[in-house]
């Protein structure tokens, strides 16, 4: 348990240390959310967007931001992007609905995977990744297959630290329409109580990415499965 002002004296050590950022999938639901944290808590003295289009916002809180549009089926040509970041967040993700399954395949594995590889490459110690509860390289679902995959592949690149989040279904109110995960969610977000390992606010996930980087890392490779995603992700919030 981490009380209020520890929180702050923490950003306030980890801003002394000048690290850089980038954030993979800046655009989406986990990835807006975690700017905005990052943003509004000024911990990194650089933060990179690499995402495969140019984002605008209208915020000035957010105009010191530096973009990299990089072409993901040709990454090695954009090696550079990835160079020089002490931390990489990676929130990216399509679904087969969206993108069929070899889509999904390409974009959850390869592009993550590649994406790791050259960050490693280039200099980033801490790399968080978005997966999934139930990921598992075993698994008989392509979805969680895919995710616990790309896990253990990342893991094996070697950082010297990799902290992987499996959320539950995610409580958000997206911009776009995705019926089945609305009924899922209005269903879980009102029983969300009763079935706590069921689901989790987008914004506990965030939180809980920020908290554990200004954390000190006790593992070189941490795995936080839901629970432990929402007890990190409620710290600093007004009670
Ligand atoms: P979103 O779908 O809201 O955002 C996905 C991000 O990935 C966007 O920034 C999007 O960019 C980018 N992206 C998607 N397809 C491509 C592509 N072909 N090329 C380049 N970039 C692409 O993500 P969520 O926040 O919902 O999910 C984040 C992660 O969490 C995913 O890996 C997901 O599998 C996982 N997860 C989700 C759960 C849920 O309930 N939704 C539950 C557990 C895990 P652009 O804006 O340009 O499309």
């Amino acid at each position: 348990e981490i009380p209020r002002m520890d929180l702050n004296a923490m950003e306030e050590n980890y801003r002394q240390k000048n690290r850089t950022c980038f954030i993979l999938g800046a655009s989406g639901e986990t990835g807006r959310t975690l700017l905005k944290e990052i943003v509004e808590r000024n911990i990194f003295s650089k933060i990179t967007l690499i995402g495969r289009r140019q984002l605008t916002f209208e915020d000035k809180a957010y105009e010191n931001l530096v973009q990299k549009v990089v072409d993901f089926e040709k990454l090695d040509e954009y090696a550079e992007a990835f160079q020089g970041h002490d931390v990489g967040y990676c929130c990216l993700g399509t679904t087969k609905a969206k993108a069929g399954a070899e889509g999904f395949v390409r974009v959850d594995h390869d592009y993550v995977l590649k994406s790791a590889e050259l960050a490693k490459a280039g200099g980033c110690s801490h790399f968080h990744l978005e997966s999934s509860k139930g990921a598992d390289k075993t698994s008989s679902f392509l979805y969680l297959k895919t995710k616990g995959q790309v896990e253990a592949e990342i893991e094996d690149l070697g950082f010297e630290r990799f902290s992987v989040y499996r959320p539950a279904v995610l409580l958000v109110d997206r911009e776009e329409s995705r019926p089945a995960e609305w009924v899922a969610q209005k269903f879980l977000g009102a029983f969300s109580s009763v079935f706590p390992t069921m689901s989790i606010r987008i914004t506990a996930v965030a939180r809980a990415m920020v908290v554990n980087t200004l954390k000190d890392g006790e593992k070189k490779v941490e795995i936080l499965e839901n629970k432990a995603i929402c007890n990190l992700g409620q710290i600093g919030d007004k009670k």
